[in-house]
């Protein structure tokens, strides 16, 4: 079985409004060439999805959604559904980021029902798993891996699971300028390749892309790509900047 296509994600969190991310794409389009052996999707913020490609004008430049709400519609004020974020011009979507699990309850329930409406509205996925510091001290990095995993993956309609894309981000690390060492980070994607595994089969499993996110910048990027069953990258910081995102989706190119 071939390795799974490298995945480069741009997690831009409450960062661009539309004139911003018109700007922005702009000067990465002039960056970036369309690199058909990998995925470089972007989640902007729900309200700048459609500028953002209006100004693209390019396919190799994919949009996905922050969040969606876990109903399809109804009296969620400020809430948006998976079908509204499809129709603006979202093909994937985030499930499970820390900042919302932290700061807005996202629990493992909560990110099964979003991942499954993502599905439904024909979005695929990108599940984010990882432990907090606490959890890795306290030795119990892979409990709580296979306890989010195990919470969405078999839920999944078998035709979607291929469709996945799986984040280990370790909380530690995002936004802090701390990364995971190669070593730590194949370590955990190891758990999660056997997680997989364990609930789809080989076969499926090894089709999943697992991409690693936390302080992924220009200077680390390769060495992070270059550890064993590291598929691709989620960035936060480092992709509100054309130039230094563009770097990073350069990475592991033949
Ligand atoms: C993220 O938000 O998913 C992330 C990895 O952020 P940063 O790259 O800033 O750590």
């Amino acid at each position: 079985m071939s390795a799974p296509k490298p995945f480069f994600g741009a997690n831009w969190k409450m960062h661009k409004g539309p004139s911003e991310a018109r700007a922005f794409v702009r000067a990465f389009a002039g960056l970036h060439r369309p690199r058909p052996d990998a995925a470089v999707v972007f989640f902007p913020p729900s309200i700048s999805l459609p500028a953002f490609r209006e100004a693209a004008g390019r396919d190799d430049l994919e949009l996905g959604v922050q969040d969606v709400h876990q109903e399809t519609e109804g009296a969620h004020t400020g809430a948006i559904s998976a079908g509204m974020a499809a129709d603006a011009g979202a093909a994937w979507g985030l499930a499970g980021h820390s900042e919302r699990r932290r700061e807005f309850g996202d629990d493992d329930d909560l990110v099964a029902a979003k991942a499954a409406r993502l599905v439904e509205a024909g979005l695929r996925p990108v599940l984010c798993v990882g432990e907090t510091l606490e959890e890795r001290d306290d030795g119990r990095l892979e409990a709580v891996l296979r306890r989010q995993l195990a919470a969405v993956v078999p839920t999944l309609p078998g035709a979607a699971a291929r469709e996945l894309v799986v984040a280990y981000e370790p909380v530690w690390a995002i936004g802090t300028g701390r990364t995971a060492s190669p070593e730590d980070a194949a370590d955990a994607h190891g758990t999660v390749r056997r997680e997989l595994v364990e609930h789809l089969g080989p076969e499926t499993a090894d089709a999943i892309p697992i991409i690693y996110g936390g302080s992924v910048k220009p200077h680390n990027v390769d060495e992070l790509l270059a550890a064993p069953g590291v598929d691709g990258a989620l960035v936060g910081g480092a992709s509100l900047d054309p130039e230094a995102f563009a770097r990073i989706c350069e990475a592991g190119a033949g």
